[in-house]
């Protein structure tokens, strides 16, 4: 009710202001603000004009109240003049379909007299209103102006304060800082983020190269055959997958051409549970040893999945993967 006649007023106010006449209005369910939708955005000077007129009348305390006319035989609510899907959506004017019988106008003394069936409050006293800065969405036609009056408005600053104190709180800083703190924290982070990919991909270049070193070492030992190797890590990235990839790709880059090798590369969580995810990267040089190694780990392990191409396979394994214990039975099969 008292977003209805804050309507009729917001409405009044900026049609006659700025000659922009509500296009379509809703009052939204609660605690959602109300919204407008005008022809044109309002700029910033114009909104505040408009939330300082407005409330100027709600201050004057200005009354409401509804005449009414009988509707004459015939006579079907408001004409607006235009073709309109539903007419009751308007806001300024009776729908056309109407048929309550008498001509129901409702006024706000010495602003606005709008065609309206609706419930009203007696005074604008109580209905102090905050239209927001800026429309957050628009069509090509419209440009919707949200807004909010009485209780509502009251329940939504209280709101919007909670969230503040709460955020002011976590960050340790008094509510005027919130926003420059936020700023330096996503900055912060933003920072952190790059020194830690920088980082990440420094120690998959030295974790590749040691592997290639490894296998050198071993070729020089006089290692026969294909060199095998089982490197299991412990990374609670997100990323894991693609930090494994980084690896095979610099180990890949410091290995002989003709060198043969099989590597499983196994990544898991610092804290494992039954339900937790190792990732899983077994590449080498033989096709055919890759699907056989790979057949057999995921025999050996039931909750092992994935696939692969050529010499690569790379899949999920769910459960608890030790080094110690896991990453020497998968050693075992790898030659
Ligand atoms: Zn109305």
């Amino acid at each position: 009710m008292s977003l209805h006649t804050a309507q009729h007023l917001l409405s009044s106010v900026i049609d006659t202001a700025l000659k922009a006449p509500t296009l379509t209005w809703s009052l939204t369910p609660w605690p959602s603000p109300a919204y407008i939708d005008l022809p044109r955005p309002l700029t910033v000077a114009e909104i505040s004009q408009v939330q300082d007129q407005v409330n100027s009348h709600v201050f004057e305390g200005r009354r409401v109240h509804v005449e009414v006319d009988e509707l004459r035989n015939g006579q079907v609510g408001i004409d607006l003049g235009q073709p309109v899907a539903s007419s009751r959506e308007l806001g300024r004017g009776l729908p056309t379909d109407y048929s309550g019988g008498v001509h129901r106008m409702v006024i706000i003394d010495g602003i606005d007299r709008t065609p309206c069936c609706g419930t009203h409050l007696p005074t604008l006293s109580t209905l102090q209103l905050f239209l927001f800065p800026s429309p957050t969405s628009s069509s090509a036609t419209s440009f919707r102006h949200y807004f909010l009056a009485g209780p509502r408005l009251l329940n939504h600053f209280g709101s919007v304060q909670a969230l503040l104190t709460r955020t002011a709180g976590v960050l340790s800083c008094g509510a005027p800082e919130t926003p420059e703190r936020v700023m330096l924290v996503v900055e912060e982070s933003k920072r952190r983020e790059k020194r830690v990919e920088d980082l990440e991909r420094e120690l998959a270049g030295t974790l590749g190269r040691q592997l290639a070193e490894e296998m050198a070492q071993w070729r020089a030992a006089d290692g026969e055959g294909a060199w095998a190797r089982c490197l299991s890590r412990t990374d609670d990235s997100q990323t894991a997958r693609a930090f494994l990839q980084t690896v095979t790709l610099a180990f890949a880059a410091h290995v002989p051409e003709q060198a043969q090798f099989t590597l499983l590369l196994v990544s898991s969580p610092s804290s494992q549970t039954s339900s937790s995810t190792s990732v899983v990267m077994l590449l080498g040089t033989e096709e055919n040893h890759i699907k056989t190694v790979s057949d057999e780990l995921k025999k050996q392990f039931r909750t092992l999945k994935g696939g692969g191409k050529g010499s690569r396979w790379s899949g999920k394994f769910v459960g608890v993967w030790l080094a110690d214990r896991e990453g020497k039975t998968a050693s075992a099969l790898l030659s």
